[in-house]
């Protein structure tokens, strides 16, 4: 199905961001500026010409860097104005694992909430795994951030602002292996998108519009509330859709994912049909591979149709224990064994690899270690 670009947000949805800008900006001292709407940058350049917004506007979004004294096109006066506002967080954290090919910050608004983010290059691609929530309601059974309960939404700025943050690392740092441009971002951090939908679709709003990255390039990731589902398969971005089953049966995915009493296999199962029938884009199955809990070949086998009916291509991922849980990583064997039996029934699946499992990459690791070291 071809799909048009937005040009912009609908009225409605402006002025809940505007009403979202003013309780962020509460927390913060002064304006900042990825928290101000793209199209108002001018309150934050007063007595200067319009040109000058535009400069800022390209700054913030064409081509971001980590410091304003980069900025050389904006006048000292401005560069000053916004020198300790740039970004809406502080970095708490930074940290690089395999050999510099991986970094993870986590990132300090001003209320204290924490913001993880984890950059990966690979040979072909640069992938940034974000945030869109502090914490998680969802309550996960083996999630270090659902164990940790749900603080609050993130901004539309505070997400987009992560993005930012990679790219101009990428472009004053760099990594040490990839392209040291943003190829890939995912939804895969701190929180359940489709949970704060009016954030998410303004900061995916402003990668397509302002950044301007390809929606084929983004990919947002649920546990399967299907009421955002449905509603993603109607933006006019065709983006990618990953779909966190982790049980092929409603008993065990309502232990592991509590939110499946709400939605029920079968109505996630219908919400990404709906969604690849809408945009033509290919579903992904995401399942964390529990020891002795779904790495079954019961499970393979209830996964394997579920797959085929989708078209879906499904990425297994080996659990990273968290501090709090007492679930473990599948063995070797027993990933082989769920992998291949999946294979055998004709299903497309990948083991993915645990990029910086040295520095807690996976999701709310950080934080979580963070908090209870304290
Ligand atoms: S896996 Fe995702 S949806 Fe579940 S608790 Fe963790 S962040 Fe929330």
């Amino acid at each position: 199905m071809s799909r048009a670009r937005s040009g912009g947000p609908p009225e409605q949805s402006r002025e809940e961001h505007h009403r979202r800008s003013a309780v962020a900006n509460r927390r913060y001292p002064g304006a900042v500026p990825y928290l101000v709407h793209p199209d108002e940058l001018q309150s934050l350049c007063p007595g200067e010409p319009p040109f000058r917004a535009r400069q800022l506007r390209d700054w913030l979004y064409r081509k971001p860097v980590l410091s304003v004294d980069s900025m050389t096109d904006l006048p000292p006066d401005l560069r000053d104005s916004i020198r300790h506002r740039l970004w809406p967080f502080s970095v708490d954290i930074e940290q690089s694992a395999d050999e510099g090919a991986t970094v993870k910050w986590l990132f300090r608004a001003p209320d204290g909430a924490a913001i993880e983010a984890v950059l990966m290059g690979y040979r072909d691609r640069t992938t940034l795994c974000i945030s869109s929530q502090v914490g998680c309601a969802l309550a996960c059974s083996f999630c270090a951030t659902g164990q940790f309960g749900f603080d609050r939404h993130l901004q539309a700025g505070e997400i987009v602002a992560q993005v930012a943050y990679a790219r101009a690392h990428l472009r004053d740092v760099g990594l040490s292996r990839g392209p040291n441009r943003l190829t890939n971002v995912v939804f895969m951090g701190m929180g359940e998108p489709l949970a704060n939908y009016d954030g998410v679709r303004e900061a995916i709003r402003r990668m397509v519009v302002e950044m301007e990255m390809s929606p084929r390039r983004l990919t947002v990731s649920t546990v399967g509330l299907v009421p955002g589902m449905r509603r993603l398969a109607e933006e006019p971005w065709s983006l990618n859709l990953a779909v966190s089953l982790h049980a092929a049966d409603d008993d065990l995915r309502s232990r592991l994912v509590p939110i499946n009493r709400r939605y029920p296999l079968e109505a996630v199962e219908a919400a990404a049909a709906y969604f690849f029938t809408r945009t033509g884009r290919r579903i992904s199955i995401e399942w964390t591979l529990i020891d002795g809990v779904n790495d079954t070949i019961e499970q393979a086998a209830a996964l394997a149709p579920i797959a085929r009916r989708l078209g879906a291509h499904v990425n297994v991922i080996p659990l990273n224990a968290t501090p709090l849980s007492t679930d473990r990583p599948s063995r070797r064997d027993a990933i082989d064994r769920f992998v291949g039996h999946l294979r055998s029934l004709d299903v497309n699946v990948t083991v993915r690899d645990t990029r910086g499992a040295d520095i807690d990459a996976a999701c709310g690791q950080l934080r979580a270690r963070r908090s209870t070291a304290r």
